[in-house]
């Protein structure tokens, strides 16, 4: 096959786009797509500062190195959750790739936040599954580190397969609240919250693979163990199996919800819930006096404080 653009020798073939392209080309299709994703929803802007999420995943550190490839001004968030071997490996390549660029990265260890919150001890005390202590910890410190280092944007590595599975489950339960706040761009509600975007959430995970690939990227190629079992991964698969029998349906499924689907939802009662609430605790946005953090955190010294002194008589 050849190149759509250069009609060289493509070395990687889009059946979503029906399109092939060499190396070169390809870079500048995926850089164009993100530019394009940023300009079309209002993302960012050069004179903003980005915060980007990173996991050590392909999705992040290929956001990470396309933004500042497109010249925006992006520094590095990694959480180190404590999830045993996978965090450590994450963390390396994380590390590996700023180190390399001569990038700012900031890291916040959750074992060494609060009474120490590393997600696997959280869950256990909690009884909570690992992914809903995770969410939870992951909604908080990063919009508290988007907060404290005055950054203007929070940006995620979402990619459309994450994105069309989500908007699969949203629609197979009928989440009409989740529908009508499932958009790339997240505007601020509060003051305590920065606005949140996912640039890549038009281009698919084999898409990005190939961007990481082609762009010398080394990045943690295993799933945190805890992503076993999980719901999203059988959407995933079940669009696959779409896509593979008529390719671009996920595109379309989101950039029609996007485009027209969407705009059922928004503004709906669920969604016109208005602003949150100043958590009096930690001055953070809640849905009511204290917010789902500050909770999680009582919860958590309760059930320690009671697994050291026995149960009350
Ligand atoms: Fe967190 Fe669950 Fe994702 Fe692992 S799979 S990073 S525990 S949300
Ligand atoms: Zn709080």
């Amino acid at each position: 096959m050849k190149c759509t653009r250069c009609r060289a020798k493509a070395e990687v073939h889009l059946r979503a786009h029906n399109a092939g392209f060499c190396r070169p080309c390809y870079l500048g299709f995926f850089r164009r797509q993100v530019e394009r994703a940023i300009a079309a929803e209002c993302m960012c802007t050069p004179e903003e500062r980005v915060l980007v999420a990173v996991s050590g995943g392909k999705d992040s550190l290929a956001l990470w190195d396309v933004l500042l490839d497109l010249g925006y001004r992006a520094t590095g968030l990694y959480l180190a959750q404590g999830i045993g071997g996978y965090s450590t490996r994450s963390q390396e390549k994380v590390e590996a790739f700023a180190r390399a660029r001569g990038l700012t990265l900031r890291i916040v260890e959750l074992g060494m936040e609060g009474p120490g919150l590393a997600v696997p001890d959280v869950a256990a005390v909690t009884r909570r599954s690992a992914c809903s202590a995770c969410g939870m910890l992951k909604r908080h410190f990063f919009d508290e580190a988007a907060i404290a280092g005055e950054f203007d944007v929070l940006a995620t590595g979402h990619n459309l397969d994450d994105e069309a599975a989500r908007l699969l489950g949203n629609v197979l339960r009928w989440q009409v609240d989740h529908l009508a706040r499932q958009r790339p761009v997240l505007p601020p509600t509060h003051p305590k919250f920065v606005r949140k975007v996912k640039p890549l959430h038009l281009l698919s995970e084999y898409e990005t693979a190939v961007y990481a690939f082609m762009r010398g990227i080394d990045y943690v190629v295993e799933e945190c163990p805890n992503a076993a079992g999980a719901t999203q991964l059988v959407y995933k698969d079940a669009l696959n199996r779409l896509e593979a029998a008529s390719p671009g349906t996920k595109l379309a499924f989101m950039r029609e919800f996007l485009r027209t689907g969407q705009r059922a939802f928004a503004g709906r009662p669920a969604e016109a819930q208005g602003a949150p609430q100043t958590c009096t605790r930690c001055g953070m946005p809640a849905w009511g006096e204290v917010c789902a953090f500050c909770k999680l955190v009582a919860e958590v010294e309760s059930k320690r404080a009671r697994a050291v002194t026995g149960p009350a008589a």
